[in-house]
């Protein structure tokens, strides 16, 4: 782990292993397993960095964010491929990429750093009234396995261009790439700025969650462990931002029944991610006259992807994350198989035999026929199984599209300009895609409504307002 500027064993010794996916039953790395006294350690160190930090030229702050990003840059080719080994996401289409956006978002933060800028408030001729932003203090992260670093530093990138410091807690199955990152991280920081504990979630998440030197708590992951991590800051009255699962739709008007649709839709349900992201449109609603013709095309496109080794260059989707997530996944599968009415397209459950049954592979799966209240179209699988719903009229689609709990991503296919923009606005989503199915990039103000999360990130205000606390202060001029 990373701690006060230093690599360090967990205090009680302990360990854990972390598994290779494309290997099933193959550990890749040992790693400590920390506990509360670790976690301790970390946010005294982060406390005590932060009397410092907080004073630090916003162009220092800037010009190590800039340097991390140019040793990620250095160093991409081994990040991709530790990422790869632990996440078992592909190498060619997923982590070179990651690495390459995780510099970039990086850079971009670093340039906001001269953006921490309060206000002027008008009260007369007699009293100058203006804003501050200050940092909170010490912020503890808590991030996912299926994006480690990008993820890792939508957290970083704005903690510690506004003048915070940061304990970091890695997911217990991808913490050896974001160990990396730290290990890049501590030429250009100083000691305790930014600190790492590995670990599980129940010991290290909670311990960082209910530690009282943490001022603001910034967390990636599930709805239900964010509903505690929620819990556990509201004794406190610690601010948080959440970042929590989706179930996003997809709709697809008549007039898109064609191959670049076919092709966002794709990349729009992040299928060579395994289906792994938070944002992937898992829900497919196509309109009744396409529905047929649409899913073959779609069937047809999957059938090319290449499923297999995440470290070959001819894969283009590799295996699921974790034993965990490979038994959730095939548990909804065998769902779909079984359920009256519904029609696998394409996928089903994996190989028992062959190359694919070496490790946690589920290939490309449509269900066709699906209601939208079963248990299929309802939960979030985060696996690369998509449901297709039939639908007759707009409202009707828009209607099923908004019966979620969730309201993370969205997608519409239409060339009908107003009609996508109706649909767009209509649609009970944070980040909204209108024929493009890509992800999120710098700027775009990303979060999710209703139990998707609460707070903005990767942009200028979720910084601004996930990352400093404004202070007003008044002068008389008399
Ligand atoms: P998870 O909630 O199981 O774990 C997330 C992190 O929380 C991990 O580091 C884990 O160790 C930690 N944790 C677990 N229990 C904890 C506890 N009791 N207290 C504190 N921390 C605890 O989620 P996951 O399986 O790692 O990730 C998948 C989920 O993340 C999906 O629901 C996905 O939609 C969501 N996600 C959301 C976004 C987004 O930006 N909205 C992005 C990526 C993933």
């Amino acid at each position: 782990m990373y701690i006060a500027g230093e690599f360090v064993a967990a205090a009680d010794g302990r360990t854990f292993l972390v598994e290779n996916p494309a290997k099933s039953g193959t550990a890749f790395a040992e790693v400590p397993r920390g506990a509360a006294a670790d976690v301790d350690r970390a946010v005294q160190a982060a406390a005590a960095a932060f009397a410092k930090w907080r004073d630090t030229h916003w162009k220092d702050r800037s010009r190590a964010l800039y340097r991390i990003a140019e040793a990620m840059d250095a160093n991409a080719e081994e990040l991709a491929r530790t990422l790869s080994s632990e996440t078992g996401n592909a190498l060619r289409t997923i982590t070179r990429p990651e690495v390459k956006l995780g510099a970039e978002t990086l850079r971009y933060f670093a340039g906001l750093a001269s953006e921490t800028k309060g206000e002027t408030v008008p009260l007369g001729p007699t009293m100058l009234s203006y804003t501050l932003r200050e940092p909170y203090g010490v912020v503890g992260a808590i991030v996912p396995w299926n994006v480690p670093i990008t993820i890792s530093i939508w957290k970083i990138g704005p903690a510690l261009a506004t003048g915070n410091t940061i304990v970091l807690k890695p997911s217990a199955d991808a913490p050896v790439a974001v160990l990396a990152l730290a290990r890049l991280a501590a030429q250009f920081l100083p000691a305790g700025v930014l600190n790492v504990v590995t670990g599980l979630g129940e010991e290290v998440g909670a311990a960082l969650a209910a530690h009282p030197g943490v001022n603001k708590l910034s967390f990636t992951g599930h709805t239900e462990t964010g509903k505690s991590v929620m819990r556990a800051a509201a004794d406190r009255i610690v601010p948080v931002s959440l970042e929590l699962g989706g179930k996003s739709p997809q709709i697809v008007f008549a007039d898109a029944n064609d191959e670049r649709t076919v092709d966002g839709v794709i990349a729009g349900m992040r299928f060579t991610r395994q289906g792994q992201s938070c944002t992937a449109g898992s829900r497919l609603f196509l309109h009744e006259s396409i529905a047929d013709d649409f899913l073959a095309k779609l069937a047809a496109k999957l059938a090319k992807i290449e499923v297999g080794d995440p470290l070959d260059e001819a894969t283009d989707m590799g295996a699921i994350a974790s034993r965990r997530q490979y038994e959730k996944v095939c548990g909804y599968v065998a769902e779909g198989a079984k359920q009256a009415g519904a029609r696998m397209v394409i996928g089903g459950l994996p190989p028992t035999e062959g190359p694919l049954s070496k490790g946690y592979f589920v290939e490309p799966t449509v269900i066709a026929h699906v209601r939208s209240d079963w248990r299929l179209a309802r939960e979030e699988i985060f696996g690369p199984v998509m449901v297709a719903i039939p639908w007759r009229d707009e409202a009707d689609a828009i209607r099923m599209a908004n019966d979620t709990h969730y309201g993370l991503a969205a997608y519409v296919w239409t060339r009908d300009i107003g009609r996508a923009l109706r649909t767009a606005h209509a649609i009970d989503a944070g980040f909204v895609q209108v024929n493009q199915g890509g992800g999120q990039l710098p700027g775009q103000s990303y979060g999710g409504y209703k139990q998707s999360g609460i707070g903005r990130e990767v942009s200028l205000e979720g910084m601004l307002e996930g990352y400093t606390q404004r202070k007003a202060v008044t002068v008389s001029l008399g």
